[in-house]
């Protein structure tokens, strides 16, 4: 199978780094336009460079924007009037006690989490039904199913991107606009770097053997035992938004490396 995604625009949200960097790795290397965002001009333009200078060719446009806010996303939608391929991956996630998360945390999870992703679909999937063919994927977690008892809130928002994702894909209904989430696992993003960071330099052990410890410890029904790594959730997310999965809207895709203990 060629993945060819020439001529098309694709927006990669929160893609700096982590997941959201493979991703727009992964679209820009199948011929699409993609444009890179984060929350700081000089991290964008480095990594729109850096991308430049790997993909030979590869068409990048980079636009800072801080997604946890109406007023930020209002300004990548004025830098970006239009896309066909829309990722929402913007997402923050944190170990907190439930009784110690407040109403300000809940409040900006939501917002960075879910309101990004409802606000940017709200505009580009009109675009989208007009010309008949589009592509949106939101970046939801295995923690969306397994909620974690040490981040409710995480696994919350989570949720609800599931059920914003499934009723856009309603929406969309007969017509070549596809919408469905992809669940990654555990994953050894720049985000689960900076959470292990301190651990690895002080027991002296590679960010790989923390993931292992980290999943045996706390994702014990992992099939495959160790942290997926960001372009193999990448992998996944480049197929879902190519004209080859036509026919797959309103799912839930998991690649959590078995995580989810259901057939
Ligand atoms: P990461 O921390 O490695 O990268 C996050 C990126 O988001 C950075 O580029 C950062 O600058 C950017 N960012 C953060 N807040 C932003 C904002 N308000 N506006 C714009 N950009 C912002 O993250 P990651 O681990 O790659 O996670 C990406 C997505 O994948 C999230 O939605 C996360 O919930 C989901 N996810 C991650 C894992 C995991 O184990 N890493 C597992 C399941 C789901």
């Amino acid at each position: 199978m060629q993945i060819d995604l020439s001529g098309k625009n694709a927006l990669v949200t929160a893609s700096t780094a982590g997941i959201g960097h493979a991703i727009a790795m992964g679209l820009a290397a199948a011929g699409a336009n993609v444009v890179i965002n984060g929350r700081h001009p000089d991290t964008v333009q480095q990594v729109v460079d850096k991308l430049r200078h790997h993909l030979h060719g590869a068409s990048l446009e980079g636009v800072a924007a801080d997604l946890s806010t109406a007023d930020g996303v209002a300004e990548l939608v004025e830098a970006v009037p239009s896309v066909d391929i829309l990722v929402n991956n913007a997402g923050i996630f944190g170990l907190k006690p439930f009784f110690e998360t407040g109403d300000a945390e809940w409040e900006q999870y939501f917002q960075t989490n879910v309101m990004s992703g409802v606000r940017l679909s709200r505009h580009y999937m009109q675009g989208m039904l007009h010309r008949n063919w589009g592509r949106v994927v939101f970046i939801s977690s295995e923690s969306a199913l397994n909620v974690p008892a040490d981040m409710i809130h995480y696994g919350v928002s989570k949720t609800a991107q599931l059920s914003v994702a499934r009723g856009l894909a309603k929406l969309a209904a007969g017509s070549g606009v596809t919408v469905n989430s992809v669940l990654p696992g555990p994953t050894l993003s720049d985000g689960f770097k900076a959470m292990v960071h301190e651990a690895a330099e002080r027991e002296g052990k590679s960010y790989e053997q923390i993931g292992m410890e980290f999943v045996k410890a706390h994702r014990s029904s992992s099939i495959i035992q160790r942290l997926a790594t960001t372009e193999e959730v990448a992998n996944m997310v480049v197929y879902v938004c190519s004209m080859q999965a036509s026919a797959t809207t309103g799912a839930a895709l998991r690649v959590d490396g078995g995580v989810v203990d259901t057939i």
